[in-house]
């Protein structure tokens, strides 16, 4: 495996490459980014991962600074995921100057978490634009874990004309069902015992609606509600559907309940798809 830390380097290293399948993150790597490249391995003779932690994406007052930075380790398990190249940038290689031209996310992104991380999707939507120029793949991995975002990057690439097919991968799971993530390394032991909760409280709404119970309005507020109970701050509980991320309609089947809620400093988000009967 190569670790490249500049587009001119990798533009040389990528050249010959027939096809490429990309996974961009921001590190600190888990079993979760891994599936990713698995998916990616099926998918293209070379799989490249990028490691750069956004500066872009962080609102103010964000956790850029304390986020995980693990280069070394990361590149351990990429390459044991079987990872061709990995794409590691320093600030100044992808933002020389002061990134004045920012690429404007859609409609979609101003609601759930772009309401609570303002400027958020708009770096998002930025560097992946940026990644996609230097490392030019035909196919790119995104987790649905970050439903929202992938939704964003779907649009960015149907509206910008990227040749570029998006693949969703799964999220994984830890034992108890907590969502893998890198911020869970921020939550104390007994915020890591309690962590579970939020993935519970979507699974359980999930199983009101399977189960035939339509008053949406109420069952999102019920879900809130039992996380204020349990300590947590929730930014939201909302139904959407799933291929607009609008509001259900009554006759809507195919839908998604996405969470976002803080334990302490952590803000967590998860995501289960719904079949309305
Ligand atoms: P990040 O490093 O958090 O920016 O994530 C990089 C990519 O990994 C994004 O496409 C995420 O959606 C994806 N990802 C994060 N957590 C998981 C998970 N638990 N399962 C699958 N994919 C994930």
């Amino acid at each position: 495996m190569d670790l490249i830390h500049t587009a001119e380097k990798l533009a040389g290293r990528l050249g010959k490459e027939a096809t490429i399948a990309f996974v961009p993150t921001m590190g600190n790597l888990h079993a979760g980014h891994l599936s990713l490249v698995k998916i990616a391995r099926e998918k293209a003779r070379c799989v490249v991962a990028s490691v750069f932690v956004n500066r872009l994406q962080f609102e103010p007052g964000g956790d850029f600074d304390r986020y995980p930075r693990s280069l070394d380790n990361d590149c351990r398990m990429l390459e044991a995921a079987g990872c061709d190249v990995v794409f590691a940038p320093d600030e100044r290689e992808l933002y020389p100057e002061p990134q004045e031209i920012l690429v404007t996310p859609p409609k979609s992104a101003e609601q759930l978490c772009g309401t609570f991380r303002p400027g958020h999707f708009a770096g998002v939507t930025t560097v992946v634009t940026k990644l996609f120029h230097i490392v030019r793949p035909q196919v790119a991995v995104f987790g649905m874990k970050d439903y929202q975002q992938l939704h964003v990057i779907r649009t960015l690439v149907r509206q910008l004309n990227f040749a570029i097919e998006i693949v969703g991968g799964p999220t994984l799971r830890e034992a108890d069902g907590l969502a893998m993530s890198s911020r869970n390394g921020y939550l104390s032991k007994e915020e890591r015992a309690q962590a579970v909760q939020l993935s519970q409280c979507l699974a359980r709404l999930k199983k009101a609606i399977e189960g035939g119970q339509k008053d949406h309005e109420a069952l999102t507020r019920a879900a809130e509600e039992s996380l204020r109970g349990a300590g947590w701050k929730v930014d939201y509980v909302a139904l959407r559907n799933r291929a607009t991320l609008a509001p259900p309609l009554p006759d809507d089947k195919e839908l998604v309940v996405l969470g976002a809620a803080w334990l302490g400093r952590t803000r967590l988000i998860d995501n289960i798809e719904i079949a309305a009967p």
